[in-house]
């Protein structure tokens, strides 16, 4: 397979025009994140964030001057709300100097839902390397084994997971219609950035950037009918997550979080964040939570076991559970075989299909008293 070149995507996307401005996309300096992976190309094309939707046809005709290319099977053009680009300026550079305001609106309605699809929900931490993503994993699947038809995207574009932990490699296909077709495991649907970028291939991505890769994750991928969308969000409460938070319609959120990071208030950073946005918080899961030793099964508590309890209970949160710190839990997640399929009958399998019960009524739940009036 011929090897393609960035200056060969340029080249392929410099006949394409910005209609209103009369010059090239790359002269512009429109072009900015572009990835290869073999033979599937991702980049972004920055625009007013007031010219959003009207650029559609310019985010095809840049996807298909592209794919026109030998060697190029897919390409995954996003449009990207922020600040035009300077003229002239090289690829990728475009908004490099531009001051990071707060996230901006795309002009369109807010929140558009995702016809489909019963209910979003967001995986979500104070920050990175609690477990979030392994938690959605087990989750997704713990939910698919109770009979729901489950998909999940891996919005955790800093470093996504979920091809690993879900044991999926491959590349997505398209449809007729250019649309993706989610790549599967164990049952559940899933999509992801790491199955055009790989996991380890470091990549700055700003708000703007973040929110148009995402809600291509969502509107361009032919889910087809779910009961739930388990979104593995970015870790933190940046504006990245916030934006995320308003723009993606979530039925609720689920946070996740370790003994210390209850304590340094980090969780509570991510259930203000959602109670902001008007988000209901389904609950919290203290993850690490203990440790099971994997000699004698002893249980020890490393960190102050019992926090997060506590603090769900002042926060006015629900408590979902706990999850141990056990190297069974590491091992199989990160071998693409997650403790919930793999060994099913396990206590921590047990206590993931506990968890995605207790959310699954509470969706439920909440899908009957919608629409809610809060009073503050
Ligand atoms: P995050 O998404 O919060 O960054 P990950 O889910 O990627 O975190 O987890 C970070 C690391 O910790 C991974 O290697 C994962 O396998 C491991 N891990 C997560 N939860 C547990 C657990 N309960 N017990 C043992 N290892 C865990």
């Amino acid at each position: 397979m011929p090897t393609i070149t960035e200056d060969q995507i340029m080249n392929a996307l410099e006949p394409v025009m910005d209609p209103d401005r009369q010059a090239s996309i790359v002269k512009l300096g429109m072009v900015s994140g572009l990835v290869i992976r073999d033979g599937n190309v991702g980049f972004a094309i920055e625009v007013d964030p007031a010219r959003g939707q009207a650029l559609e046809p310019v985010r095809k005709a840049a996807e298909d001057a592209v794919l026109q290319l030998p060697g190029v099977t897919s390409v995954t053009a996003v449009l990207t709300a922020h600040r035009e680009g300077t003229p002239g300026q090289p690829a990728g550079s475009a908004a490099g100097a531009a001051p990071e305001g707060p996230p901006r609106q795309a002009a369109e309605a807010d929140k558009p839902g995702v016809p489909g699809i019963g209910s979003i929900i967001a995986i979500a931490s104070g920050k990175g390397g609690v477990g979030k993503s392994t938690t959605a994993a087990n989750l997704a699947l713990a939910m698919a084994a109770d009979g729901m038809r489950v998909g999940v995207m891996d919005a955790d574009v800093y470093g996504p997971s979920m091809p690993r932990m879900l044991g999926i490699s491959g590349r997505p296909s398209q449809t007729q219609g250019r649309k993706i077709v989610p790549m599967e495991n164990y049952g559940v649907k899933a999509m992801s950035m790491g199955f055009l970028v790989e996991e380890d291939t470091p990549m700055i991505w700003r708000g703007p950037m973040v929110m148009g890769a995402l809600e291509q994750l969502l509107h361009e991928v032919v889910w087809g009918e779910l009961d739930v969308l388990v979104v593995d969000m970015p870790p933190g409460t940046g504006d990245a997550q916030l934006t995320m938070a308003q723009r993606v319609p979530l039925a609720g959120a689920v946070i996740v979080s370790t003994p210390q990071d209850i304590a340094l208030l980090d969780a509570k950073k991510g259930l203000n964040m959602f109670r902001k946005v008007d988000v209901p918080v389904l609950g919290i899961i203290e993850n690490m939570s203990y440790f099971t030793c994997p000699h004698c099964g002893e249980r020890s508590d490393i960190f102050s076991h019992g926090g997060a309890r506590r603090e769900a209970e002042r926060l006015g949160m629900e408590f979902l559970g706990e999850i141990p710190l056990d190297m069974a839990i590491r091992e199989t997640s990160d071998s693409g075989q997650p403790i919930t399929v793999s060994q099913p009958d396990s206590p921590h399998a047990k206590a993931y299909r506990a968890i995605g019960r207790r959310i699954a009524e509470k969706l439920a739940a909440e899908s009957r008293t919608a629409p809610k009036i809060v009073i503050q």
